[in-house]
C-alpha cells in the first residue's frame, strides 16, 4: 500500500494522517517477519526520534482495524505483528518466542460455523501451534547451542 492510498484510508475512517503513522506503515511494508511493538519502535527511531512504546502499540492497533497488520498471540504470553495478513497460521515456540508461518490446509468453516450457532461473532480464527522449535529442542537435549 503506498502513502496515498493509506493516506485517503485514513481519512476515509476519520484519522488523522501523521508523519509517526506514515513512517511505522513504511517500515512494517518492507518486513517480512512477526515483530513486537519493541522491534518496530527500533526500528523507526532513528526517523521518529522520541516515539514512546504506547504510541507504537496506538498505531498498530489503528493498523489491525484498517486491516493492514494482523496479531498473533501465542500461548507463551509474546504478542507479535504480522504484516502479513492474508489467512496462515504459525508455530510458536513457548521457550524462546519465535513466531514463524505454517503453510497449511486447515478447514476452519466448521469451527466458525459451532461459533456462530453459539451466538459469537467470530471475526477471526487460526491456528498456533505451540511447542518448541528446532534451536530450542537441541538445547533441550543436553546439546550446546551454536
Ligand atoms: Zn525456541
Ligand atoms: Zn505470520
Amino acid at each position: 500500500m503506498t502513502d496515498e492510498v493509506l493516506t485517503d484510508l485514513l481519512r476515509e475512517r476519520g484519522q488523522r494522517v501523521t508523519s509517526q503513522r506514515l513512517v511505522m506503515h513504511r517500515f512494517l511494508r518492507d518486513q517480512r517477519t512477526h515483530l513486537t511493538a519493541e522491534q518496530v519502535l527500533a526500528g523507526v527511531a532513528d526517523a521518529l526520534p522520541g516515539t514512546a512504546l504506547p504510541t507504537v502499540y496506538a498505531t498498530l492497533e489503528l493498523f489491525e482495524e484498517l486491516g493492514l497488520v494482523r496479531r498473533v498471540q501465542t500461548g507463551g504470553g509474546t504478542m507479535v505483528f504480522d504484516p502479513r495478513t492474508d489467512p496462515h497460521h504459525h508455530l510458536a515456540c513457548r521457550r524462546c518466542g519465535a513466531i514463524e508461518d505454517l503453510e497449511a490446509p486447515v478447514e476452519l468453516a466448521g469451527v466458525l460455523r459451532r461459533a456462530r450457532r453459539a451466538g459469537f461473532a467470530s471475526e477471526h480464527a487460526e491456528v498456533v501451534v505451540s511447542g518448541l522449535c528446532a534451536d530450542c529442542q537441541r538445547s533441550a537435549a543436553g546439546h550446546t547451542i551454536r
